[in-house]
């Protein structure tokens, strides 16, 4: 292959993807395995091109010099007068008739469909008061009907493309062109583009704290994890009371690593059942879409008839109690081989299904990040089946497991007031969660990062074991609460859920159909990638809107545990970093991905998660 063309930093003019607009872009960096170049348009906006998309300056300049139609806008209305340009017609027949008329020379090499991507683009460009430049000419070569997603142009034939890139940008026809400028006024109607996704290239931005970062995490965490468990152990679980260190063979047991594994497998079978509706994720870098099987709501009904079998036969459930740290370790080192058994796989991953956030070619990072976005075996994706199965699930199991060694040691016929609110508050987000589980489909999990040992360990340890926490500290420190006092808890963790659901849903409603009526009344900002963002309703108030619910909640869960310590508090602070530094990176995310609409969007909506305070 020859070598690049352009040099990084150098001023260029870069297509428009799906359309023959050129705008002026700068070359931010060259993949020379995906011979692709990043490029970044002036609202903000990068994309990556084949270097067929680019042209230079000065080729632009001398076409600029001898077209006849000087401005973009004449351009489109003399396309607008003809026939040609109704998207409705059939492609191949409408392209003859077009050779056949009078028309110019020029005219008759451009397609119809180029024609109606012009219109759609520039409405787009409008709508987002996109500031490029906009090239007034054409590039010397004869422009193909083609996208510039060097992917979908490997894959796709021309008339097959032709049918994509028409549904892709829902095109209108022509007595529907009279409605576009409600596009302009933030009102409902607008045209539905979906995303452009860039080929994935190398991770150049390196997250939580780069590569030495990354290393020490993947012993902090686990570190936490048993320090955190030691301290809930103690009688007096305070900050500065360390715990002693337990001798290692205690940690361990076959037997319990054995309930572990069965229970993952048990969770993997339920996964694997043929009931629930398939879905469609959203479209990867190279235009395929996985399919996922909705089933977890049935997994966790399931799982709720075993454990009452298990019940009703006597089975100890506090046995889970009694051996919690050995489950932690199994849990812990299970989640380890997992990592392993990822990143070597990950190794042998074609470039296009590696992860956006973890190639970075960087052994600890990919490995932490996870390499691969969405690795599967035939159809079971690992990474789907771990993020809501055997720890959310195995989460509630827990703290059910709390409540009866409570009821246990304690002698009480019931338990107590602050393990039921634990318990049903958590249930609550669980049961949720599983209900809404399309939900994840569109999350950063899934579409971003890839399936390593954050995940994994993240899935399979951190949630059930840090989460239940708070379930697993009553059962060594009681605490009274009053009925007012756990009737306010409960409507703060009831304001909580509202906040988190009703945001949730309102951002899920908008992306999957923007036109819903019951979305009717609200405002969102155009962007260049067709996708709106919602500047009133939830996400009108501030800008994560479901993290303020999240947090409401995590504080509500802790709180039944009193005063005496920090420790059942631990959550709601982790949290709280958590989704902030998670926050920071959605907002680079989005504003790599929408540019200046991104910026209105918070001059707008100025507070990230706590109104008038952050
Ligand atoms: P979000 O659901 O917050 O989604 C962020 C995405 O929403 C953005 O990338 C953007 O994606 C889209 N978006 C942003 N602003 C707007 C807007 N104004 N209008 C429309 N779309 C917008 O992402 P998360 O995955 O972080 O969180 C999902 C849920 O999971 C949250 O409720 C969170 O609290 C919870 N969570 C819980 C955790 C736990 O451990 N319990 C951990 C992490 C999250 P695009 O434009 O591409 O659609």
């Amino acid at each position: 292959m020859p070598s690049r063309k352009f040099a990084d930093g150098e001023v260029v003019m870069g297509r428009w993807p799906g359309s023959v607009l050129y705008y002026e872009v700068q070359v931010t960096s060259y993949d020379d395995v995906a011979h692709l170049y990043t490029v970044k348009y002036k609202d903000g906006t990068e994309l990556a091109l084949k270097e067929s998309d680019i042209r230079s300056q000065s080729s632009f300049k001398h076409r600029k010099s001898q077209s006849s139609s000087s401005s973009p806008s004449r351009r489109s209305s003399s396309r607008s007068r003809s026939r040609s340009r109704s998207p409705g017609r059939p492609a191949k027949g409408r392209r003859r008739s077009a050779s056949q008329s009078r028309e110019h020379k020029d005219d008759k090499k451009k397609t119809i469909q180029e024609t109606s991507l012009v219109l759609a683009v520039l409405v787009l460009l409008k709508a987002s008061e996109n500031n490029t430049k906009r090239y007034n000419g054409e590039p010397e070569s004869t422009e193909k009907n083609d996208t510039s997603c060097i992917i979908l142009e490997q894959k796709l034939k021309p008339d097959l493309e032709i049918k994509r890139v028409l549904e892709q940008y829902s095109l209108r026809s022509r007595k529907d062109d009279k409605k576009t400028e409600e596009i302009f006024s933030e009102k409902k109607t607008f045209v539905a583009v979906k995303p452009i996704e860039k080929v994935p290239s190398k991770t150049k931005e390196l997250e939580f704290g780069g590569r030495i970062g990354t290393f020490m995490l993947i012993f902090l965490l686990p570190a936490t994890v048993f320090y955190l468990l030691l301290m809930c152990k103690q009688d007096d679980p305070s900050l500065l009371n360390f715990p002693p260190l337990p001798a290692l063979e205690s940690l361990w047991e076959w037997r319990v690593f054995g309930i572990f594994l069965l229970w993952f497998l048990l969770q993997a079978v339920f996964h694997l059942l043929p009931i629930g509706k398939v879905v469609e994720g959203l479209p990867l870098s190279n235009g395929r879409k996985l399919q996922y099987r909705i089933n977890g709501f049935y997994a966790f009904i399931l799982t709720a008839a075993a454990i009452g079998v298990l019940l009703y036969f006597k089975f100890e459930l506090h046995y889970l109690y009694d051996h919690f740290m050995q489950f932690a370790v199994s849990a812990a080192a299970f989640s380890l081989a997992l990592s392993i058994y990822l990143y070597v796989r990950s190794l042998k991953a074609p470039e296009e299904e590696l992860a956006p956030g973890g190639n970075s070619g960087y052994f600890i990072y990919d490995f932490f990040t996870g390499h691969e976005l969405n690795p599967r075996i035939g159809s079971f994706d690992l990474k789907y089946f771990c993020e809501l199965r055997p720890g959310l699930i195995g989460w509630v199991v827990i703290n059910l497991a709390m409540l009866l060694a409570e009821m246990k040691i304690h002698n009480l016929s019931m338990p107590s007031l602050s393990m039921i609110l634990v318990n049903s508050f958590q249930l609550l987000y669980v049961v949720d969660a599983l209900w809404n589980e399309e939900a994840i489909l569109t999350t950063m999990d899934i579409t971003h990062d890839g399936f390593g040992f954050m995940l994994a360990f993240g899935d399979l340890v951190w949630v059930p074991f840090v989460y239940s926490l708070q379930a697993f500290y009553l059962v060594g420190h009681p605490t009274t609460i009053t009925w007012p006092v756990a009737a306010a808890i409960t409507v703060l963790n009831c304001v909580g859920y509202y906040v988190f659901r009703s945001a949730n849903s309102q951002k899920n409603n908008f992306r999957r159909n923007p036109a819903d009526p019951k979305l009717a009344n609200l405002k969102f900002i155009p962007t260049a990638t067709g996708k709106g963002l919602l500047v009133t309703g939830w996400w009108g108030f501030v800008r994560h809107p479901n993290y303020l619910g999240d947090i409401i909640m995590a504080l509500a869960w802790s709180l039944p545990c009193g005063f005496n310590h920090i420790l059942p508090y631990f959550y709601v602070i982790y949290f709280i970093c958590l989704l902030v530094h998670r926050e920071a990176r959605d907002e680079h995310h989005c504003k790599q991905k929408y540019g200046l609409a991104w910026e209105r969007y918070c001059q707008r909506v100025p507070y990230r998660i706590f109104p008038y305070i952050y």
